[in-house]
């Protein structure tokens, strides 16, 4: 099937789901003057896009190549959600202690585990190498701990080094992490770097990997393809230069951009895989396991975020509607709007699109300061009190990733599929915070700790 016309049915049959689990959470109380925010994950969708993922590279690879699709955890760090996306035949890619945690609570096991971190300490690379979770190392330093670790150990730990292709920038500076000066990966194009990077595999029969992760969302497919064929070509030059295959798997990351300003999936799997194979024909002929990093195009589209209009009023001419989700759950949209967008959907009091002409107005959130603003003058029908706005393709890095400014709540967290009979059913992910749970996450076992400090001999 031709994909861009898929990429637009998957796109209106998601909405149309969407449209029907906000009226069903209102329906069924999820959502409510008492709860006026919760985030909806389309299980059909994540379970879609998993799907996507493996046919496209199950298409350009040769049969029997060992390809591991490793969830970035950080897009939607959910156990619930990874561990469906288990289920799926996707692993994990963790960054953090607590990512790890997460992924094996899902029960990820570790040779479908991938850990990349930037700073991880000799514990967590102990703890790593012992599990057998494959390690990429990021530096020099990194190596030399490592060297001491499997000197001690016995690891069965695949570990390859992080490399950054120095190919340039995308359109969002903080997501591209193939600089000049990236803080990632071993700089390629620095002086000597290439050449210490040959000798660290000749010097260590157990280096079998390459990775490289060319950046986030902003950067074109044709330049992260390009960050893996420059990843190849080093391998390539490595093995050969080595006289053995010792690199035997290629880690090319994540990064696929997300179309935020409409419903298609734009790029798709197969336009990103069959660009690669274009681009790096080598990769794909069976020689080289690969492993790839998705994260903010598996689940992007997969989640949206629902919040009542508490109010509804106008400041110099512009209608603003006062709603329950701003800066808490859209952080990097309200800090960085030119960046990230947001589509806004309207609904009404009952959950039903809301129709009628656009009125360009101000969606704003609950946070106490000016900025806090989900999406500023956009077009809707003029929203009124006791109306839901939507939040569309949060499904990644947003409410997931709860910025918790004003002690506002994290939200509910619910997925959702069709019931069978016209319906949907829910399942909580993640319960909504407590008040008791804020409290104690801001100190309160210690309420008393600082009014009995005192110097000693002073009373
Ligand atoms: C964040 C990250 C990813 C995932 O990036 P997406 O843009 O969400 O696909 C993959 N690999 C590494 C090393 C990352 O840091």
């Amino acid at each position: 099937m031709n994909d861009v016309h898929q990429g637009h049915t998957d796109g209106a049959e998601r909405a149309a789901r969407r449209d029907r689990a906000v009226r069903a959470a209102l329906e069924q109380g999820l959502l409510g003057p008492e709860s006026p925010i919760a985030a909806l994950l389309d299980v059909t969708g994540i379970r879609e896009s998993a799907a996507a993922l493996r046919a496209a590279f199950d298409a350009v690879t040769a049969p029997g190549t060992p390809v591991l699709h490793a969830f970035a955890v950080k897009a939607n760090p959910m156990v619930a959600v990874v561990r469906l996306l288990r289920e799926e035949g996707i692993g994990a890619e963790v960054a953090s202690p607590g990512e790890l945690a997460l992924a094996r609570a899902a029960g990820v096991r570790p040779e479908r585990t991938v850990f990349d971190a930037p700073a991880k300490t000799p514990a967590e690379l102990r703890e790593a190498l012992a599990l057998g979770i494959a390690v990429n190392v990021d530096n020099p330093q990194e190596l030399a701990r490592i060297d001491g670790l499997m000197r001690s150990a016995d690891s069965r730990s695949p570990v390859g080094i992080r490399v950054n292709p120095q190919i340039g920038a995308g359109s969002i500076a903080a997501l591209s992490t193939a600089t000049a000066t990236s803080k990632f990966g071993v700089a390629l194009r620095d002086e000597g770097a290439r050449e210490w990077v040959v000798r660290a595999f000749a010097e260590r029969p157990w280096l079998t990997r390459l990775h490289a992760h060319t950046g986030s969302q902003g950067i074109p497919p044709e330049l992260l393809a390009r960050g893996v064929a420059e990843t190849y070509t080093l391998a390539e030059e490595i093995n050969g230069r080595l006289g053995r295959r010792q690199i035997d798997t290629l880690d090319i990351g994540g990064g696929l951009g997300v179309a935020f300003d409409a419903d298609a999936t734009s790029p798709t799997y197969a336009q990103y895989a069959r660009l690669l194979k274009e681009t790096v024909p080598g990769l794909f002929d069976g020689r080289y396991g690969l492993v790839t990093e998705f994260g903010r195009s598996l689940l992007a589209k997969q989640g949206t975020v629902v919040a009542r209009v508490e109010y509804t009023k106008s400041a110099g001419g512009r209608p603003i509607a006062v709603t329950h989700a701003g800066v808490q759950v859209a952080p990097r949209t309200v800090y960085a709007p030119r960046s990230w967008p947001l589509r806004v959907a309207a609904y009404d009091a009952k959950g039903r699109p809301k129709s009628g002409a656009a009125v360009v107005q101000d969606v704003a959130g609950p946070a106490c300061f000016a900025g806090d603003l989900l999406a500023e003058g956009c077009a809707l029908p003029l929203l009124e009190q006791g109306d839901h706005v939507a939040a569309l393709d949060t499904g990644a890095y947003y409410f997931t990733a709860h910025y918790a400014y004003n002690s506002l709540a994290r939200p509910g967290i619910y997925g959702f599929v069709p019931d069978g009979s016209g319906g949907v059913a829910f399942a909580t992910v993640r319960q909504p915070q407590t008040m008791a749970e804020i409290v104690a996450e801001s100190g309160g076992a210690h309420a008393a700790a600082l009014t009995t400090l005192h110097a000693p001999g002073r009373h």
